[in-house]
């Protein structure tokens, strides 16, 4: 510690919202550049490189080979899949001094499909599976909590190649496979969700998400099945088609100042109340508008119909759209479409071809023959028993509505869905063809006929998965390391001012180093104990022993660091018990 380029903080970073970003600054881990963009220091590169190397051993536990892509790219592959495009403002982008455009890889699938194709031309030589751990850049726009999300963050990306759809199965199992091994040693309590697969389209596509309130992603479980996804990839199941021969006919009703649902359902309750039960917001059709941002800066509107008693999920509707941005629609917008009264906007002025020409899709739960109360297009009016499918068709449908706890599940007849937060550790997903075609990836069949390669993606973020852990594995004191990822087994602590036990101390670390275990000593001659204490406990090495007044008995005392267990041991066994200790 005399020598340790480390200097901890008492104080918490102003900046730092989350436990994890505040205890590595603090304890001297990692050290801001710029906004989302870290230096890694001694203690926190010795956590980051001990992540990465169990990544590194899974990967290659299954026969995935490691190569190493550049960060600086040129533009070239990324027009051949659009990318340079629809990745919009994610992509750092920048010119050589002869102009030419270069971009900083954001992720490599472009790199990866074009080094297979480089060297490979037969289904003989597949499947082959290529990883590498590098460096990653994403213009971020929200970077947060450390290096959490970052704007510069290191992830591992697999990529797995075969020529059939067996094939891209048996590579996606292994990958699974070995994610789950990488997350059961990195020691989190994670769960296996459903996922978008985004732009690309593909097929399967799962995140393993460490369980954490801090986290960014929602995701539901079944109370019942093992259903659990992501609430960006729930699919609400498009009820039955309801008969409508005996509904009575739409009518338009005056509803003064009933701008709102909760004034509209009220409004209804007194007007005109029904038989069976008071009238519900769920039965009111709102129709929301937006703007979609797409990446080559065009911008369409678009509205959403939705039961009135659920929110648009900007996440969920985003997932669908990606990688088109959403907006609200502002009465500016709002005003360049004539056909639209705010507060009453219906159907009947929404859809490609009614007069505001805006195309309209629904919630699924909005299904042919249901029946709904919305907006007359008119001021202060609305339409009572609107039948979808009779009275208007929708262009289509989008997943945009909240999820809530309580909805049924999609999967099983019984179970309902109860919701939890996330950190995304990792992504797994069935790209199929996509880049392959776009990029001109074939290799000859059996047959001797070319063939497109289909392909699979998988990362993990690894200086994410750093400070996940520190999420999970803290305490008011500061970090307590789980041992396979620990900067060092043991923290050997001396005190006071006796040369004794100084002395003794140097020889136990040494001891504890020549036994291969790996040890910080906190030497530092005029530090208080208190001091000492304070930093061995921020620091969260799992094991403390402490050097000192007990020295005169014999003893130095090992403290566990999660559990606060304190042993006494006798100075000349020290070194046999910490590596019983260490060794587990
Ligand atoms: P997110 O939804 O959190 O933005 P993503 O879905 O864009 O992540 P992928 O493209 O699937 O991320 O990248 C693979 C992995 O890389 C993620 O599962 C995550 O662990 C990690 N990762 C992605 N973006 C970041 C970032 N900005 N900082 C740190 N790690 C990241
Ligand atoms: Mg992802």
């Amino acid at each position: 510690m005399s020598s340790l380029f480390v200097r901890t903080l008492r104080e918490d970073p102003v900046d730092a919202e989350v436990p994890s970003h505040r205890l590595m600054v603090r304890a001297g881990y990692v050290r801001r550049a710029a906004p989302g963009i870290y230096t890694w220091l001694p203690l926190g590169l010795r956590v980051l490189r001990k992540v990465e190397g169990i990544v590194r051993e899974e990967m290659d536990a299954i026969g995935a080979q490691e190569l190493s892509f550049p960060a600086l790219l040129p533009r070239e592959p990324y027009e051949a899949s659009n990318r340079w495009t629809t990745y919009g403002d994610g992509i750092f982008r920048l010119q050589d001094r002869k102009g030419g455009d270069y971009l900083l890889g954001p992720t490599h699938e472009e790199m990866f499909t074009l080094a297979v194709k480089d060297l490979y031309s037969s289904y003989k030589d597949l499947p082959v599976w290529l990883y590498q751990i590098q460096t990653k850049y994403r213009d971020e726009a929200r970077p947060r909590a450390g290096v959490l999300r970052g704007r510069e963050f290191i992830m591992k990306d697999s990529y797995s190649f075969d020529v059939t759809d067996e094939g891209l199965d048996r590579s996606y199992a292994a990958h699974r496979a070995a994610y789950v091994k990488t997350f059961d040693r990195l020691g989190f309590d994670y769960a296996i969700v459903k996922a978008t697969s985004g732009a690309m389209g593909g097929s399967r596509s799962e995140e393993f998400l460490a369980k954490a309130e801090v986290g960014e992603d929602t995701y539901v479980r079944c109370t019942n099945c093992d259903y659990a996804a992501n609430v960006e990839a729930v699919a609400v199941p498009t009820p039955a088609p309801v008969p409508y021969d005996d509904a009575p006919a739409a009518h338009a009703e005056q509803t003064p100042d009933t701008p709102t649902i909760a004034t509209l359902v009220a409004h209804l309750d007194e007007a005109f109340p029904r038989d069976d039960r008071p009238w519900q917001a769920g039965d009111t059709l709102k129709n929301v508008l937006v703007v979609l941002k797409h990446p080559d800066g065009t911008r369409e509107p678009l509205a959403i119909g939705l039961p009135g008693d659920r929110e648009v999920d900007q996440k969920r509707l985003e997932g669908q759209l990606e990688p088109i941005e959403v907006e609200p629609m502002d009465e500016e917008e709002l005003r360049k479409h004539p056909a639209l009264v705010k507060g009453y906007i219906g159907p009947g002025a929404l859809g490609e071809a009614s007069a505001s020409g805006i195309r309209y899709v629904v919630d699924p739960r909005v299904s042919e023959g249901t029946r709904w109360v919305t907006g007359a297009d008119v001021q202060g009016s609305h339409v009572l028993d609107l039948v979808v499918g009779r009275d208007f068709t929708p262009d289509g449908t989008i997943e945009a509505a909240e999820v809530r706890d309580g909805d049924a599940c999609p999967q099983c007849a019984d179970g309902t869905l109860e919701s939890a937060r996330g950190i995304e550790m990792g992504h797994i997903f069935q790209l199929g063809r996509w880049f392959a075609e776009a990029l001109d990836l074939r290799v000859l069949d059996e047959n001797g006929k070319l063939v497109t390669v289909t392909m699979g993606s998988y990362g993990i973020g690894v200086t994410r998965a750093v400070a996940a852990i520190a999420e999970a594995n803290h305490d008011e004191l500061g970090l307590i390391w789980p041992r396979e990822v620990a900067p060092a087994a043991v923290h050997v602590v001396a005190t006071g001012k006796d040369a004794a036990v100084f002395e003794a101390a140097t020889t136990l670390a040494e001891g504890l180093s020549a036994r291969g275990v790996e040890v910080i000593y906190d030497d530092r001659p005029k530090v208080s104990p208190g001091v000492k204490f304070k930093d061995a406990e921020l620091i969260g090495v799992p094991t403390i022993v402490t050097v000192g007044r007990g020295l005169v008995d014999g003893n130095v005392e090992v403290k566990d660091r999660r559990t606060g267990e304190r042993t006494e041991v006798p100075v000349g066994e020290a070194v046999d018990h910490l590596v019983g200790v260490v060794r587990g």
